[in-house]
């Protein structure tokens, strides 16, 4: 491997996902394909899935040696499930995206970028969120407010899991010792040199 390869973790929990696997599969490997200089992992943790998604990984892992499964006993809430895999990641930048692919992979080539240009936390913002209901902008713009003056810490907005974060800020973020973990809290406690990116 040349200096110049980097390799990137994706890191996706999966919660009775059958039906998004071969979708979440098209989606990603389309764009992989397309981003010479750059090793892919893909690692799928099944969180305890009553449905056919881990099975349908498992195949999924035999077709592609790039995607990787993690298989939980139970199952644990999306937290643990994203934690697990990103303990499991070895990249030099980690990028968590939910299995239903509701944030954007095309916008991963631009967060690589922004990455190589020094960039140690890349965040993928919505611009937009009038094509949600009613009820989630409003509750999501409460949820922010409320905590945003409540906590010193402040929690950016429209921003989801959906970022890319550096190798340095992994390894921060596995220091943490915390067992119940929010971690779009602890993404922003740990702090580096972050980047934003719109999208629609
Ligand atoms: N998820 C999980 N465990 C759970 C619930 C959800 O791993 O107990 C995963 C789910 O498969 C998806 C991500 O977490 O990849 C986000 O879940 P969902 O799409 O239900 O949440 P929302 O879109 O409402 O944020
Ligand atoms: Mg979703």
């Amino acid at each position: 491997m040349s200096d110049l390869t980097k390799t990137v973790s994706i890191v996706a929990p999966f919660f009775n996902e059958g039906e998004n696997v071969d979708h979440f599969q098209r989606g990603l490997a389309s764009l992989l394909d397309r981003l010479p200089g750059i090793v892919f992992e893909v690692i799928c943790v099944d969180d305890g899935s009553s449905d056919d998604t881990l099975a349908r990984l498992i195949a999924l892992a035999r077709r592609d040696s790039r995607f990787k499964v993690i298989e939980l006993s139970r199952n644990f809430g999306k937290e643990a499930a994203l934690t697990a895999g990103i303990d499991h990641a070895t990249g030099d930048a980690v990028i968590p995206i939910d299995a239903d692919l509701q944030d954007p992979p095309d916008m991963i080539p631009h967060m690589i970028e922004a990455w190589r240009n020094g960039a140690e936390v890349v965040l993928a913002r919505r611009s937009d969120r009038s094509v949600d209901p009613v009820m989630k902008q409003q509750t999501a713009a409460w949820f922010y407010r409320i905590h945003n003056r409540l906590s010193t810490l402040k929690l950016p907005e429209n921003v989801g899991d959906f970022r890319l974060m550096d190798r340095i800020v992994v390894d921060a973020l596995k220091s943490l010792t915390e067992q119940q973990r929010f971690m779009k809290g602890l993404f922003a406690w740990v702090g580096f040199k972050t980047v934003t990116l719109d999208y629609q």
